[in-house]
């Protein structure tokens, strides 16, 4: 049965600690904001997740349902739904960047730290009256003109439901599906130290709507092109560990023997990062533009987000990651660098 998000029984409790740290004016503001607009353009962050696209085209489908104009897009310089998520219902909500609003009334944002995780789209951002931004990364910038940031959230599909709900609709399987997405995603499918309760009585309601968690597993971690088997082992071919650290990285190169797309190589730090012997792992991949995206993380010693933050990205303590315009030795050469402050730091602090 779909739940009723009107009747209290299937709202989360105020105490819940998802939104605790969202004051009651800054939801009540962004509800007025939405409320007074006939057109609401959404925007998530570039090379869209499950937690981004998912939470984003959750919130449109209840502006959808409110009658309210809307686009629905994210910055890359080549738009293209992620073959990971294009499962997801609500696509045709999507528009490339170039159909954005020049100068949006309303824009609300999902999963982007900073206006930068914007891309092509920040500048519309930029001009736009009111930029509602709706996150959970510490490393938030605050920017918009108004904030639905909760760093203690595990996923921003935990403020989009609230978000969903405050505007008064009600989950559907569509939405649910959306939502569960970016749940499953930023938890690693309920096993980081961010899935507390809160997260799995999320997870109850939304599956109480009849999605199939089978099928979505599925669809984010189950299946790939055979060029993916072969780039991957490329990749582990080359991997290396020193003190500490595992990393490898995957060139355009390697891709175009299988004509893999960037977006394939993103399961690629899950398989790097169980190395014992590494509390750090790092993967290296080189986009379509030669630029290499660093994805990192930490058994939990080490802030990877402070590091990438120094490198000019952004992320979470153990989970982050920066974009390098530098070849594979360089940037090496800085993240170690880097890593080892932060490493001082926080084996001074002890
Ligand atoms: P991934 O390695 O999966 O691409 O990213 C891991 C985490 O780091 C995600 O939470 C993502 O939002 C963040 N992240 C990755 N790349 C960047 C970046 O270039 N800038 C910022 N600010 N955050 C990033
Ligand atoms: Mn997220």
């Amino acid at each position: 049965m779909t739940p009723n998000v009107r009747d209290r029984a299937d709202r989360p409790s105020r105490a819940a600690p998802c939104h605790d740290a969202i004051p009651e004016i800054s939801w009540d503001r962004a509800v007025r904001l939405i409320g007074g607009a006939e057109e609401v353009a959404l925007a998530c962050h570039v090379t869209p997740d499950g937690d981004a696209l998912g939470s984003m085209l959750a919130v449109g489908f209840v502006l959808r349902s409110m009658g309210k104009r809307i686009v629905a897009s994210f910055g890359d310089r080549h738009f293209a739904v992620p073959r990971l998520l294009r499962f997801l219902p609500g696509q045709d909500m999507l528009v490339p960047p170039e159909e954005f609003p020049p100068v949006p009334g309303l824009v609300i944002t999902f999963d982007a730290s900073t206006p930068e995780r914007l891309g092509l789209l920040r500048d519309n951002a930029a001009r736009a009256r009111e930029v509602i931004v709706v996150d959970h990364h510490p490393s938030n910038e605050s920017f918009g003109t108004l904030g639905l940031v909760d760093s203690t959230a595990a996923a921003t599909a935990m403020l989009a439901e609230q978000l969903v709900y405050r505007l008064g609709g009600r989950l559907d399987r569509d939405i649910a599906t959306c939502l569960y997405a970016g749940l499953v995603t930023d938890t690693g499918s309920f096993r980081y130290p961010s899935t507390t309760p809160a997260v799995h009585q999320m997870a109850a309601r939304l599956v109480a709507t009849g999605l199939r968690t089978d099928e979505i597993a599925r669809e984010l971690w189950d299946r790939s092109p055979f060029g993916y088997l072969k780039v991957l082992a490329s990749a582990l071919e080359r991997v290396r560990l020193e003190d500490g650290l595992v990393w490898t990285y995957v060139t355009r190169v390697d891709r175009a023997a299988y004509g893999l797309p960037y977006a394939e190589l993103e399961g690629i730090i899950d398989i790097v990062r169980r190395t014992d012997e590494a509390e750090v792992a790092v993967v290296l991949k080189e986009d379509d533009h030669g630029d290499w995206q660093v994805s990192t993380r930490s058994k939990g010693a080490v802030d990877v987000g402070t590091v990438c933050s120094v490198l000019g990205g952004g992320g979470h303590h153990n989970a982050a990651g920066y974009t390098s315009h530098d070849g594979v030795v360089e940037t090496m050469a800085r993240f170690r660098r880097e890593l080892a402050k932060v490493r001082r730091r926080s084996s001074g602090a002890v």
